[in-house]
């Protein structure tokens, strides 16, 4: 058992990802109805099952193709500024892993990186906008600085989460949160959490996997 991901382990993965959504949808929701529609947790956990369905039947699962139908399941269920900038994340995460049998720490971080590229190319954010970049940003920063795969996924883990408890301090400059203004203080923005649950996930699936007792 390597310390690398083949297609089978990313089908398994969104399996989890769905599970983690489900979960998390009235958390989700929670936090999006202080701040915007409260429609957060509904739509990812819509993207979700439908791109575990997706993956579960594709005939060659590659982690590229995994990634890529994950895309299309979150452009098109989950709508909205929110699906566009998943949609990036995952798009992206699979033009970077391109034809790769399976997928090691460097095509990680490289997808990783491609993904927050294409999140802030689009959503225009930056760190301290009140947005899911607030923890992706840290994630991705966190994952680079580790040697090993599960010393990656951990250590994105703990910055993802940082970070979007640190939005809880923030008044939003993206998205419907940015009407709340001042009131946007002491709430944790959902997308932010969406991602934290999503780098958990990584990590805890990988523990499962491929971690060492
Ligand atoms: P909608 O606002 O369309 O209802 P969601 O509720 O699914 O979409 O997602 C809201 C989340 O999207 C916010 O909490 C924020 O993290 C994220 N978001 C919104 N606009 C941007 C942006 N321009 N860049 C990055 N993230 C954004
Ligand atoms: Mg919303």
């Amino acid at each position: 058992m390597g310390a690398a991901w083949d297609g089978r382990g990313f089908v398994g993965l969104i399996q989890a990802l769905n599970e983690a959504m489900q979960a998390a949808k009235a958390e989700l929701n929670g936090l999006d109805s202080a701040l915007g529609d409260g429609d957060h947790g509904e739509s990812l956990a819509a993207a979700f099952a439908d791109a575990a369905e997706k993956a579960a039947s594709l005939s060659e699962p590659s982690p590229a193709a995994v990634l890529q139908a994950t895309s299309q399941s979150l452009l098109n269920r989950m709508g909205g500024a929110s699906g566009a900038l998943y949609g990036t994340l995952f798009l992206r995460m699979s033009l970077a892993v391109k034809d790769r049998p399976d997928v090691a720490l460097e095509d990680w971080q490289a997808a990783l990186s491609a993904g927050l590229a294409g999140v802030q190319a689009r959503g225009k954010a930056s760190p301290g906008d009140k947005t899911m970049v607030d923890a992706l940003a840290p994630a991705v920063v966190a994952f680079a600085s580790a040697t090993d795969l599960g010393g990656a996924f951990a250590a994105a883990a703990g910055a993802a989460q940082d970070g979007a408890a640190a939005t809880a301090a923030m008044v939003a400059k993206f998205g419907r949160a940015k009407f709340a203004g001042d009131r946007a203080i002491g709430h944790v923005d959902a997308g932010a959490r969406s991602v934290a649950i999503l780098f958990v996930t990584l990590h805890e699936f990988w523990e499962g996997q491929y971690g060492e007792g």
